[in-house]
């Protein structure tokens, strides 16, 4: 698509509809997204995937003009904090850092030392000198890290979760299972504890991707979104990919249509822009995350 436009790069996520996929100049999970946008030179991107991708790439990119084709996307977890949240759980645990998960908003981000992804969370824990971590918004990632490391972590808030992975039962796991005999089931760190126990491999979208291709298993049963199965399919297509349920959808991501993207490329708007000082104090807790090491 952007073929025509020379002076626009399209990065999409995992979960939006495959057909703005296909259009995509590149397609990752928030990790890969993040880095690719300030690893890009044109002066325009274009972000298919939820509000909070739209603002951290244009945090990470203030010379250039970020498009989000459906400012109305928003990522439901993301919606349940607020960084009033934030600095209560900060006057409750003074000796903590506070981490937050990119799905977060850029207010929320600039009261957090540090940021980080379901790809690399463990290691943005492990990699803080406190032995005390507030940890935003998820959590089911929070358990998923507190079962990786030595540290006390504090989820806040309490009932913080993604609506879509947070449907998934155990049952519907087991299910799925019963009826694919000798499948491998991956399940994301957003899915319950419950879920996980039953899973075989828990990862990122990312992790997945490659999990898929090393798995001797032809079928694989997959505990996300739907929208990463597309992706799965071309990636390793000599083997079978099945939704753990049919409800794993998120309605936020599937807003952002290829008629819009065209139309942001077209008209060059609705142009991201995140105010300051949020904007500065937000960039210093995506770039400590940016400069750990890659895995
Ligand atoms: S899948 Fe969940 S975490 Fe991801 S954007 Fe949708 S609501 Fe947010």
């Amino acid at each position: 698509m952007t073929r025509n436009h020379p002076d626009v790069t399209l990065l999409a996520h995992n979960y939006v509809r495959p057909e703005v996929q296909d259009a995509a100049d590149f397609v990752g999970d928030s990790l890969e997204l993040a880095r690719l946008a300030t690893r890009t030179a044109t002066p325009y991107l274009v972000v298919a995937g939820v509000d909070f991708m739209a603002e951290t790439a244009a945090i990470l990119n203030p010379d250039r003009t970020v498009l989000h084709p459906e400012p109305c996307s928003s990522c439901a977890m993301a919606l349940r904090l607020t960084p009033g949240d934030v600095l209560a759980a900060r006057a409750a645990h003074p000796d903590a850092a506070v981490v937050a998960y990119v799905n977060t908003s850029a207010a929320v981000k600039a009261e957090a030392d540090i940021c980080c992804t379901s790809a690399n969370a463990v290691r943005v824990v492990n990699s803080l000198d406190e032995d005390e971590v507030i940890f935003v918004p998820d959590r089911n990632l929070a358990a998923y890290v507190a079962a990786r490391t030595a540290k006390t972590i504090h989820a806040v808030p309490a009932i913080g979760c993604c609506p879509v992975h947070q449907a998934l039962t155990a049952d519907e796991v087991r299910a799925a299972r019963a009826a694919h005999p000798g499948a491998e089931v991956m399940v994301h760190p957003e899915t319950t504890p419950a879920v996980q126990a039953v899973a075989d491999f828990i990862g990122s979208t990312a992790a997945m991707i490659r999990r898929a291709r090393e798995t001797p298993a032809a079928t694989v049963i997959v505990g996300t979104e739907v929208g990463l199965i597309p992706r799965l399919e071309r990636d390793s297509p000599q083997k079978r990919f099945v939704p753990a349920s049919p409800y794993l959808v998120c309605p936020d991501m599937k807003m952002i249509t290829l008629e819009l993207v065209e139309a942001a490329i077209a008209t060059r708007s609705p142009v991201v822009t995140v105010p300051e000082p949020v904007a500065s104090r937000a960039r210093t807790a995506l770039e400590r995350m940016l400069a750990l090491p890659e895995a």
